[in-house]
């Protein structure tokens, strides 16, 4: 079933207002007027996400949620609220009512679209494979508590030239507040913090580049990072630079407390996720040397995601990094050396891709990353942050040195309309790399996938940096 999104609106112009700011060439847009015309055409149709006026009439959004999640072929779907400009109750009740999130009627194109991009990545989870019934990682405020939730930590991280915050009052919230200057959560994020929330100014990029910094941090990893902005519509969407969640600077302590609890519930799953995997598991897909997902589990996922496409078209990036003179490193510092840098080189990686980006480890010093559902200028932005990430830091072996290395990169792309298999972006991804290994090294090189079908020879590089 190919994805789309439903607008379910009374108000015409607004149904369409809200539908040209949507990207309807990578999912077609369906419009409703009533809850019953939308109730048909979910039953139809099953959207991958469905966009609610929060006026509409007749609607009871709690009773509609719990509609939607009782019901298999419905139990993935986002749903979204619209609302007014900063009608704050409205957004705290749709919320509390079962909403996954809520969008402003009036938001700018960008923001929605990033919204579109990581609801989509959310319902893939860790791969395409996932059945669209089965695990779904969105969830709204009404899902289960577990027996036992343990006090959430926040950490509001504060720029030197950040506004003053809205803070919510941690004597009322049940979380525990802890403020830290962004100099200080960059270098040392606070090990406890279940969720960072970040601040954006229109003066400073110190919260993106912390927000860069906490993903690739090993202790801020696991992290959730909630991202406070009124500049969504310049630059990268926070959301696509990895960002978990986003909020305008107008939400109220009620919006920012429930959106921190759920972050921190989802942070605990996906620890408890991690903690089930089995030994067993862990040494049939998972690479000894950098705890990445090996070859095994790597032809599996393309396997799968072949499948996947077959059924539903998508855009897809591949993207193969290799060490750059990793054969000298080596030479020079010994093989454990090698081993050590090889594995952090590995962890900067992983922690520098999304949720729902796969990696795994190729070969040797070679790593394959699929992003789903990106455009080429997202690809290589992606590309790019793997590449200055890796160059940016160095490893300290066993005698004390630090030892620097660098990685080259080669991509293919595939747009949703293209009839490309994960082997054709293999190959032109591996002729890229070869391109960016040949013009010097710790480069980026963007190939020309094309269609087997046609009989066009598959990937002639261009160079793109
Ligand atoms: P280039 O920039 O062209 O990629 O040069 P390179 O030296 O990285 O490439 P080459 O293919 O010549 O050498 C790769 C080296 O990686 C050789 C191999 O011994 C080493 N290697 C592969 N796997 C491991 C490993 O698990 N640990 C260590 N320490 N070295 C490894
Ligand atoms: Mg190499
Ligand atoms: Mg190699």
């Amino acid at each position: 079933m190919p994805r789309s999104v439903l607008i379910i609106d009374a108000m015409s112009h607004r149904r369409i207002q809200m539908r040209a700011k949507l990207d309807t060439t990578a999912y077609p847009v369906d419009l409703a007027e009533s809850l019953a015309e939308g109730l048909t055409l979910i039953r139809k149709e099953a959207p991958e996400v469905v966009i609610l006026a929060h006026d509409l009439p007749g609607l009871r959004l709690r009773q509609f949620c719990k509609l939607m999640r009782s019901t298999p072929s419905t139990q993935g779907t986002t749903l979204v609220v619209a609302v007014q400009r900063e009608n704050q109750s409205a957004r705290v009740s749709a919320l509390v009512d079962g909403a996954h999130d809520v969008i402003e009627m009036s938001a700018e194109s960008a923001d929605l679209r990033a919204r579109m991009r990581s609801f989509m990545r959310l319902q893939q989870g860790s791969g395409l494979y996932l059945a669209r019934s089965g695990a779904h990682i969105a969830s709204g405020l009404s899902e289960p508590t577990v027996d036992f939730a343990p006090k959430t930590v926040a950490c509001f991280v504060t720029g030197t030239l950040s506004a003053p915050m809205s803070a919510p009052d941690p004597a009322d919230s049940g979380i525990e507040i802890r403020r830290v200057a962004a100099h200080v959560a960059r270098r040392e994020p606070h090990p406890d913090a279940d969720v960072f929330v970040l601040w954006e100014t229109q003066q400073t990029d110190e919260a993106r580049e912390t927000l860069a910094a906490l993903l690739t941090h090993p202790v801020s990893q696991h992290s959730r990072i909630l991202f406070v902005t009124d500049c969504a519509a310049t630059g990268a969407s926070p959301l696509d630079l990895g960002a978990h969640d986003q909020v305008p600077t107008t939400v109220s302590a009620t919006e920012l407390v429930l959106r921190i609890q759920r972050l921190a519930r989802r942070r605990r799953d996906a620890d408890r996720e991690r903690r089930a995997t089995t030994d067993l598991e862990r040494k049939a897909y998972v690479d000894g040397l950098t705890g990445l997902n090996n070859r095994t589990a790597m032809e599996e996922y393309l396997a799968r995601t072949d499948r996947a496409l077959a059924e539903e078209p998508r855009a897809l990036a591949v993207l193969i990094a290799d060490i750059d003179h990793f054969k000298s490193i080596n030479d020079n510092h010994g093989h454990s050396a090698g081993d050590m840098v090889l594995s952090r080189i590995a962890q900067i990686m992983k922690s520098s891709l999304r949720d729902g980006d796969f990696i795994a480890r190729y070969g040797g010093e070679e790593f394959l990353i699929v992003l789903p559902d990106v455009r080429p200028g997202q690809a290589r932005a992606v590309a790019s942050r793997l590449r200055d990430a890796v160059a940016g830091g160095a490893t300290a072996i066993e005698n004390g040195t630090h030892v620097r290395a660098t990685i080259s990169i080669g991509i293919a792309l595939r747009s949703r309309s293209e009839r490309v298999s994960t082997m054709d972006l293999r190959r032109a991804a591996d002729t890229a790399l070869y391109e960016a290994k040949r013009n010097g090294r710790n480069r980026i090189e963007i190939a020309q996938a094309q269609s087997a079908q046609h009989g066009i020879p598959v990937a002639s590089a261009r160079a793109a940096f």
